[in-house]
């Protein structure tokens, strides 16, 4: 069973609405998880937002969903959504967010200046920063958005999502997506139909490929190797956009694999099956990182 599906389904069982305009619903996601919200019937989809960003929102059996991604960052506690009918009444729905801790990760970079850009690294890491932050909060209308992501390299989990980081022993960014090692050239493929956003080799990133799924989903490819697809291209499920490689800041050959939805870096494996992830056990090895 998709791990997402599931989440929908407890969502659903435990329904709460607590009435005057206000709807609860008990569930638990976590930072770095997804938020699945129940929505009345007569919601106008467009004015669904969160933290002021439209969210997504699907229609399952006859049920209206936002679903929504929780930024690693996000607060324990109550949190909103707004949104409009579609006879223009304001809606609020509050949903409760629960604490997770993420593991620790210590990493050594032998280039010392991954880990401390010179002055002259800084102008491109910051023009770098601004062209990625557009494409991870990148937003196109779709009517159907594929939550069921196939694995993109096969190989064991290397780093999982949202590890607390010490680069050299200094504290950076966790870890906002997956890593999977793999040999230089094996193919990376699309998880789901989509198309290319963005491609670029950046500083940290190295060579990468960003694919906009529709509705703020949109997934990252960094360290490739090789990138065999084109701003603008269309891709399907499978399509092979690239090569596993070690560009950028690593260890070792793997593919860091991050997925965005309404600007909230979430964990890839709830868009797998648990078929799919339990492949993943993690393997102790050094090479593979960030
Ligand atoms: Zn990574």
């Amino acid at each position: 069973m998709h791990h997402l599906k599931q989440l929908t389904l407890v969502t659903l069982l435990l329904l709460l609405p607590t009435g005057a305009g206000a709807l609860t619903y008990d569930q638990t996601p976590v930072p770095g998880g997804i938020a699945t919200i129940r929505l009345p019937a007569d919601v106008d989809p467009a004015t669904v937002r969160y933290r002021e960003r439209r969210v997504l929102v699907t229609r399952e059996a006859e049920r209206t969903i936002a679903v929504v991604g929780l930024a690693l960052g996000a607060k324990p506690g109550t949190h909103y959504l707004s949104a409009r009918t579609r006879s223009d009444k304001p809606l609020k729905l509050s949903f409760q967010v629960s604490a997770k801790d993420y593991e620790t990760q210590h990493i050594t970079i032998k280039d010392k200046r991954k880990v401390n850009p010179e002055k002259r690294d800084m102008e491109r890491i910051s023009r770098e920063q601004k062209q990625i932050k557009a494409a991870l909060r990148n937003w196109s209308d779709a009517d159907t958005v594929s939550l069921e992501f196939l694995k993109p390299v096969d190989g064991p989990t290397s780093s999982t999502f949202g590890l607390r980081r010490f680069f050299n022993e200094q504290p950076r960014k966790p870890h906002s997506g997956l890593d999977i090692a793999a040999p230089e050239g094996t193919p990376i493929r699309a998880p789901a139909p989509g198309t290319i956003i963005n491609t670029g080799d950046y500083f940290f990133n190295g060579n990468t490929v960003f694919i906009d799924h529709g509705q703020g989903l949109v997934t990252m490819y960094c360290h490739m190797h090789r990138i065999d697809v084109e701003t603008g291209q269309q891709v399907a499920a499978g399509e092979v956009i690239g090569a596993v490689g070690m560009t950028g800041r690593v260890t070792g050959p793997h593919l860091h694999w991050g997925v965005s939805l309404n600007d909230s870096r979430v964990d890839p494996t709830l868009f797998m099956t648990e078929a799919e992830t339990a492949t993943t056990g993690m393997k102790d090895i050094g090479g593979a990182t960030p």
